[in-house]
């Protein structure tokens, strides 16, 4: 397994942009990068990287021809099955890639037996069993980026499984935390995204205003630590320090604090087992004050349907994600409503049928049967 050496997926966005970072902070060789647009910004990233392997998926023949001979024909690559070729580079893989269009490349990386750093959400939620299967059959690693999943990671080291009780998911709350479902009938796009203690990209920051977020990482903790989702607590913690925690057999209750950042999942993804040593300012603890309550699922109707979800198995947490991530955008775009985000995952949950898929392509025709009731459904043509 080559831990010296960089693949980043998705190396433009929020994850990429700061795992880059570190890799410079690191002098890591980085060996790939895609991105889903042929930007000025990845071009620029091909140039100070000149060794790595440059994907684009979702560039036109035009664009990927003006794309191609700015950074050099011979080491661009288009589309989504050049992006799962890269995952196969001996390295550590980093996935950031937003959406469903992660999963295969995910599956490839640990079939080539590489460490994948994982902040791809819906490799686990929709994909679940095939990429903890692909890790057994090729001998990979999977170390989550989610922070709440690393935080549980690192709490759950080498603990024997039979210790474990349950696992508790703190959740921020996101900017609607209590209010009530009548305060949430006009809220803006703007102050939907307008998170109060992480900067993420579009969706996510939606995602944590509805608690859809939340949903997803319930079912991303059940897949990684092989638990049922009813053993995944969520507890609202506002000020986003305690990342995440574990309850042991004997009432124990083990807790991951520190400062709200990306760059520590993201860094111990890479260093694990080892850790890196850091001169920024201590992690100041008194002053604090740490705070806990019950999540609203009246309000937050996401939260309950994603363990809806994760009851059902099989593709239902893959409906829920593509349900949701089509409702998101057409909130994004003013054509539905807050509170309408969740109707529309229940209906697809609902209506579409559950299959148990065992392959890639599989998950992506549930997630595409899904994507075209909640489409329709907006479009008030059903
Ligand atoms: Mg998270």
């Amino acid at each position: 397994m080559n831990l010296d050496s960089l693949v980043v997926l998705g190396a433009t966005g929020s994850i990429g942009t700061q795992t880059l970072e570190v890799a410079r902070r690191r002098e890591m060789a980085v060996l790939g990068l895609a991105a889903r647009r042929p930007s000025a910004e990845l071009a620029r990233l091909a140039g100070e990287w000149p060794e790595a392997a440059i994907v684009v998926t979702g560039a036109t023949g035009d664009e990927a021809r003006a794309f191609a001979s700015d950074v050099g024909p011979d080491r661009v690559h288009f589309g989504s099955a050049a992006m799962a070729e890269l995952a196969r580079t001996p390295a550590i893989v980093v996935n950031g890639v937003v959406g469903i269009a992660g999963l295969s490349a995910s599956v490839a990386a640990l079939e080539a037996g590489n460490r994948l750093a994982l902040a791809n959400k819906e490799s686990l939620v929709a994909g679940g069993s095939l990429v903890t299967a692909a890790a057994v059959r090729g001998g990979g690693q999977l170390i989550p980026v989610d922070s709440e999943h690393s935080a549980i990671f690192q709490l759950v080291g080498g603990m024997s499984r039979d210790h474990i009780h349950r696992i508790v998911l703190t959740a921020s709350g996101g900017p609607f935390r209590g209010a009530a479902r009548s305060e949430l009938e006009d809220v803006t796009p703007a102050r939907a995204l307008a998170h109060p203690t992480w900067k993420m990209g579009d969706r996510i920051s939606i995602d944590s205003a509805t608690l859809a977020n939340k949903g997803l990482e319930v079912i991303e903790a059940a897949v990684l630590f092989d638990v049922d989702v009813d053993d995944v607590e969520v507890v609202v913690h506002p000020q986003s320090l305690v990342h995440s925690m574990i309850r042991l057999v004997d009432g124990t209750l083990l807790a991951h604090v520190g400062a709200a950042s990306m760059r520590h999942p993201i860094e111990y993804a890479i260093t694990h087992p080892g850790r890196a040593a850091h001169t920024e300012t201590p992690f100041e603890l008194a002053g604090l004050s740490l705070t806990f309550e019950e999540p609203d699922l009246e309000t937050f109707r996401a939260l309950a349907l994603a363990y809806a979800a994760g009851r059902a198995g099989g593709s239902a947490p893959a409906v829920y994600n593509a349900a949701d991530e089509i409702a998101v955008a057409a909130f994004l775009q003013k054509r539905l409503g807050f509170l309408e985000i969740p109707t529309i995952i229940e209906h697809c949950l609902e209506h579409v049928p559950v299959t148990k898929p065992d392959t890639v392509d599989e998950v992506i025709a549930a997630d595409r049967d899904a994507r075209e009731l909640a489409a329709s459904l907006i479009a008030g043509s059903c």
